[in-house]
């Protein structure tokens, strides 16, 4: 039977959290070791990518006929630039292949943008003197976060809305405060909510550059840009494409990688931005690296062929990662379903599902969950500084574990949630 937690009467309440406490005590006694927290590839998901290691073979030609095994090639190799661009969807003479990180990517250009600045076209951040800040949508992804927190960057929150950020509050924020320098946007399957950016908020992300100062840059992170669970699952629009009809080419920096289409610690990242804006991102660059690993860039071609070969490669990823999604979901629904406890995302690509509790009880689940040898994302990940005002979200990334274990994790994640919910409504 489905409690309604509005609708429950006091002795109901009492009921029920004696027959959860039992539940929950049962679970903590059998020992769990179970584990829903990084997003990152599973082991049966590298292996669709081993192919890789012997693919090139003794055989290094390439477009170019460079001497991949030397220094140079910063930019990285045309074919590689021709591959990556299309995930991105900017021009091959717009992109950049560089390591196996775009987070590494990322925090060079914050730290280019915040120092050094952008060549002709731009003054650098600090440049101006006093604070600079940061737009970020929530929930989002930690790692942005920690970039701008490591950099001294201040991190303003705007609402993630499910069609993408709250735009009047973005454009609001960067008329009235020229301190504002970039927004960070996951734009397809958003870490942690799944969210795809409508045609129309990403129109309005690349007019951003028509109010913003000229050294403004929208840090668009398309890390899940081909990663769909199921083929109807939305597609995004060009930005770059929006750009060009606006004018703002210069205030868009893309990024994306092959760390969840084939190795997480050894595929290649890639970076689109306009050509003048790559001049100088080159140059500062430059000072760090002669060159990038050329050979990965190969072997990463030589996989992957082009756009359709990268999407036939995701639908082996999706054949994967759908039945656990659909395990974590199924527990959702079921137990949770119409209970007034809970809403969740159910996203259709991406690594996450995005779980908020009543206001206040994140915290209390999370705990309650690793006392029973179930761990989750801390709560409060999501947002800057650690800091979810309402206390309310959890992000859960099913990749790693087993389709059993994301079974066991579940049913002991929704005791959780009830028995948190029961206990705050009993007070
Ligand atoms: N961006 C987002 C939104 C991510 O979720 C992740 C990985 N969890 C990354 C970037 C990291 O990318 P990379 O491995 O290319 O550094």
């Amino acid at each position: 039977m489905t409690l309604q937690l509005e609708k429950a009467t006091t002795e109901q309440l009492r009921d029920w959290e004696t027959s959860l406490s039992q539940e929950y005590q049962a679970y903590k006694a059998s020992g769990l070791n179970l584990d829903l927290t990084r997003g990152k590839p599973s082991a049966e998901q590298l292996s669709l990518s081993d192919s890789i290691n012997q693919i090139l073979g003794d055989d290094l030609s390439n477009e170019s006929n460079t001497d991949l095994r030397n220094y140079g090639g910063l930019d990285g190799i045309p074919e590689c630039k021709r591959l990556f661009a299309e995930v991105l969807d900017v021009n091959p003479d717009e992109t950049l292949i560089g390591g196996n990180s775009s987070l590494t990517l990322m925090y060079m250009a914050a730290q280019f943008s915040l120092h050094q600045g952008f060549g002709e076209l731009a003054d650098s951040w600090s440049s101006e003197g006093g604070t600079v800040k940061f737009l970020a949508p929530v929930p989002g992804y930690d790692r942005h976060f920690s970039v701008c927190e490591h950099l001294g960057i201040e991190l303003v929150t705007v609402d993630l809305n499910d069609n993408g950020p709250d735009m009047d509050a973005v454009e609001q924020l960067i008329k009235n405060d020229s301190s504002i320098k970039g927004i960070w946007c996951v734009p397809r399957f958003s870490n942690p909510t799944g969210t795809v950016y409508s045609d129309e908020v990403v129109d309005r992300i690349a007019q951003l550059g028509k109010i913003a100062s000229s050294n403004f840059r929208v840090f668009w992170d398309n890390a899940y840009a081909v990663h769909s669970l199921n083929e109807d699952a939305p597609k995004l629009a060009s930005l770059m494409d929006s750009c060009r009809k606006h004018g703002t080419e210069d205030s868009v920096y893309l990024f994306g990688s092959t760390s969840k289409i084939t190795y997480a610690g050894a595929g290649v990242s890639f970076a689109g931005m306009s050509k003048a804006n790559l001049k100088a991102f080159t140059h500062h660059l430059g000072m760090s690296q002669i060159g990038p690993d050329k050979i990965n860039q190969l072997r990463h071609v030589r996989l992957l062929k082009d756009a359709d070969g990268i999407a036939e490669h995701m639908r082996q990823h999706a054949a994967v990662l759908k039945p656990r999604f659909d395990i974590v979901l199924k527990h959702l629904r079921e137990g949770l379903g119409d209970t007034g406890m809970a809403s969740w995302t159910e996203p259709q690509g991406g690594y996450f599902v995005s779980f908020d509790t009543l206001p206040g009880l994140a915290k209390d689940v999370v705990k309650l969950a690793a006392e029973a040898g179930v761990k989750l994302t801390p709560a409060g990940a999501t947002f800057p500084y650690g800091k979810d005002p309402a206390n309310s979200n959890i992000r859960i990334a099913p990749s790693v574990p087993s389709l059993d274990e994301i079974d066991r994790a579940m049913a002991v994640f929704v005791t959780c949630v009830k028995l948190a919910s029961v206990r705050q409504r009993i007070g």
